[in-house]
């Protein structure tokens, strides 16, 4: 399952920063989530609590926040946001486009104690 990986990072990542910035427990992360990233919010969440758990995340909240996607249209030029995969250019109707962000999987910010 790609979102218990995902979760085991993060754990990792806020375990890291706990000695760097001297906290011991974290009470919420906030993530930022591309339309591109194929993470499932529900199944993050879930993964979320079960890597969490006897960390010093443990009872944590988690928040995701959707982040935009923009893409940038090989016809006219025009830079456009998306919300997934296969968006044509709103501008002229092309498909012929490229990703330029959407695939962002990171931690925004977090509060701790
Ligand atoms: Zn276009």
């Amino acid at each position: 399952m790609h979102e218990m990986s995902l979760c085991e990072a993060i754990v990792q990542t806020l375990e890291e920063q706990a000695s760097t910035h001297a906290y011991t427990k974290v009470k919420r992360v906030r993530l930022s989530v591309g339309p591109l990233s194929c993470v499932e919010p529900e199944a993050l969440k879930f993964s979320f609590d079960a890597c969490t758990r006897g960390t010093l995340a443990d009872g944590a909240s988690l928040e995701i926040l959707q982040a935009e996607g923009s893409a940038w249209c090989f016809g006219c030029s025009e830079t456009f946001p998306i919300t997934g995969h296969g968006q044509p250019c709103p501008r002229c109707g092309s498909h012929l486009v490229h990703v330029t962000s959407g695939d962002e999987f990171k931690i925004k910010d977090m509060e701790v104690v």
